[in-house]
């Protein structure tokens, strides 16, 4: 499972993949040329974090 997420909803998305997956989840912050053609999961802003367990 992966979520994008903007600032304000990393917070959530950190519960949602807690929640659905049970394990440590892994926060990294995008390249700003993904942030551009990524949008938050959430929201309509700009991607920055990535949520995952890789
Ligand atoms: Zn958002």
């Amino acid at each position: 499972m992966e979520i994008k997420s903007c600032e304000n909803h990393v917070g959530h998305a950190l519960d949602v993949f807690v929640g659905n997956e049970k394990d440590f989840p892994i926060m990294d912050k995008l390249s700003e040329e993904e942030q551009l053609s990524t949008k938050c999961e959430y929201c309509d802003e700009r991607a920055e974090y990535l949520v995952g367990n890789k």
